[in-house]
């Protein structure tokens, strides 16, 4: 059992430094140390987790508990304890200067190890109920009350889900692979494992106990959500066809929620983009699912959940879907008055079998039989086999009458599988220029804020947005945006975002800009803008903090704010950079 002064300590050293390569290697290293019966508790402790993703909310306890523990722990008062908070701006920092105080007086404590404080973790983040802040406090305190300064820090840390360096998914992977596999060019099975399971704890644990060959092994499984597939853009359907060869399958791009469907064994599971269980937020679909495909033993399919008129059957715009998300109580009346109906375009899995690496021209014909002319809730998506740039361009025109936002079109070649968590250019959407400027939205992550001016100085008047740098995990700003809110979204925002207010900089965000506030990267907001500039005031791009940077001139808010994105789902620096070559 690994002592967690052991993973302190490696935290501690990944802190100094800014290098990608540095922290894998540091966090490959203490990866090496874990035995293989705790490695899954370990690596979830290095999310700041106590499960996969997809089956948990992030560690985050209020910071009022942490003090009141701190202050039990330390003797003094709470708001000594509080005082320390605001010069330092950091409570892991407090946890640290109390405990090595406390050290003097303290003859007997016990070792912890990654088992012992992933339980307690485990125990603070389900104990519910009347009494619940009391036992968070408890098991917080039986931690703290054993741990040595450091343990203390990142205890602290972890548990208000404020690991500055809470691991980015794609550092982790390569730690992974680098901890157990020799050769490089097998490291991409680590990914592939986290693409078809969302779940980097478990991916470890095949591999730190079974090799590379469990890894190569793990398949799609009905009732684990798999990581969607994703699409590149293009601004001219001429440039399309220089990347996917004609014919090629061209389908209505709509505008609604990504929803990954899995039927297994009578049971319906509906799954988000990004892998929250929504399964209770329709149950028409769950019926209907039930209904059609009694005899069917299990099946992953993936499509697009569109809001539909109740009246005149119309697809409606995706933010009437958003009236339905997270409702819990009058989920019967909402289905009555906003209905969806499910668009399927895709099939991962079915009757016992993997379709993941089949070519999209099989797939499809397996949606088809399944899914065409079925009934008005499950729906085969309106598609056409397209031979000519022609067929492209009528279909995109019918597409935009029937309020979709454009097409999707898709490679039928051989090589054309089902690349699980990947953006590539087996899909293309184009879409309706309603931007009159860049090709495309954007998904930006919300890192800061400034006060407004007048009536509108105790609410935030305008953001810092970052796009997310995927080699780096970090956040890169690319424009400051005030236009296209009005009054009412000011006070939502204002109020929104003072949930993730934080008093020093997050440490993954890269900026050159000071706001009045810093926020956690968390909500990801949809912008428009005139074009991509270059400009040294923003650091999208810019691999240093010293170079210019590309931001998005004249950015506008479009009223779409994107709650089934992560800030890890935000566009990324890759593609700014991409869409900045093309203008
Ligand atoms: P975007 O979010 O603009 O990158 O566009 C990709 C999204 O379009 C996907 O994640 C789906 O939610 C949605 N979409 C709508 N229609 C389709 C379709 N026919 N095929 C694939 N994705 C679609």
């Amino acid at each position: 059992m690994l002592q967690y002064k052991v993973v302190a300590a490696f935290l501690n050293d990944a802190e100094s430094t800014a290098k990608k390569n540095e922290i894998v290697q540091i966090i490959a290293e203490l990866i090496k140390k874990m035995d293989k019966k705790e490695i899954k508790k370990g690596i979830y402790l290095l999310k700041g987790r106590t499960d996969a993703d997809y089956k948990t909310e992030p560690l985050g306890i209020a910071e009022s508990l942490v003090i009141k523990t701190l202050s039990l722990l330390s003797g003094e008062t709470e708001s000594e304890v509080e005082a320390q908070y605001h010069k330092t701006g950091d409570l892991g920092t407090v946890a640290e200067f109390l405990c090595k105080k406390k050290r003097q007086n303290v003859l007997f404590s016990e070792t912890l190890t990654i088992d012992k404080v992933y339980s307690n973790f485990k125990q603070i983040s389900t104990s519910s109920g009347k009494n619940s802040q009391n036992l968070k406090i408890k098991y917080l305190l039986d931690l703290l009350s054993s741990a040595e300064p450091l343990e203390a820090k990142y205890i602290v840390r972890t548990v208000i889900g404020k690991l500055r360096l809470g691991m980015a998914d794609m550092i982790l992977i390569n730690a992974i692979a680098k901890a157990f596999i020799e050769n490089s060019e097998e490291y991409h099975y680590v990914e592939r494992g986290y693409n078809l399971t969302m779940d980097i704890g478990y991916v470890s644990e095949v591999l730190a106990s079974e090799g590379i060959n469990g890894l190569k092994k793990i398949e799609p499984e009905p009732g684990i959500p798999i990581r969607v597939m994703l699409a590149e853009r293009a601004e001219t359907i001429e440039e399309i066809v220089t990347h996917i060869k004609l014919p090629a399958v061209v389908e209505y791009k709509y505008d609604g929620l990504r929803l990954q469907m899995h039927l297994s064994n009578g049971n319906v599971y509906l799954y988000s983009r990004g892998g929250d269980i929504v399964t209770e937020q329709y149950p028409e679909i769950v019926e209907a699912v039930k209904k059609e495909f009694k005899t069917i033993k299990n099946m992953i399919v993936d499509g697009e959940l569109v809001p539909v008129d109740a009246k005149t059957g119309k697809l409606m715009p995706f933010q009437q879907i958003s009236r339905r998300r997270g409702r819990k109580y009058d989920i019967l009346e909402t289905s009555e008055n906003i209905p969806v109906q499910y668009f399927v375009f895709d099939i991962l899995y079915y009757n016992d079998q993997s379709y993941i690496d089949k070519p999209f021209a099989e797939r499809r014909k397996v949606v088809l039989d399944l899914f065409d002319n079925m009934n008005d809730k499950l729906k085969h998506v309106n598609g056409i086999i397209a031979s000519s740039i022609e067929e492209i361009y009528t279909f995109f025109e019918n597409a935009v009458n029937d309020n979709c936002e454009g097409v999707m079109v898709k490679s039928i070649s051989d090589g054309s599988v089902y690349d699980a968590g990947a953006r590539g250019w087996l899909w293309i959407k184009y879409k309706k220029d309603y931007t009159a400027g860049l090709s495309d939205t954007v998904d930006l992550v919300i890192v800061g804020a400034f006060f407004g001016h007048g009536k509108r100085s105790n609410l935030y008047g305008a953001f810092l947005l970052a796009c997310y740098n995927k080699e780096n995990g970090t956040f890169e700003t690319a424009c400051k945006v005030g236009t296209g809110f009005n009054d009412e979204d000011l006070m939502k925002f204002t109020e929104l975002m003072n949930k993730y207010l934080i008093n020093y900089k997050d440490e993954h965000v890269i900026s050159k800009i000071e706001t009045d506030v810093w926020f956690l990267p968390e909500v990801v907001i949809e912008v428009t803008g005139a074009e991509i500039t270059v400009s040294p005031n923003h650091t999208c791009g810019s691999s240093d903090s010293s170079g210019s940077g590309f931001a998005i001139r004249f950015p506008r808010y479009t009223g779409r704010l994107r709650e089934d994105k992560r800030a890890v789902d935000a566009t990324t620096t890759e593609e700014i950079v991409k869409m900045y070559g093309k203008q």
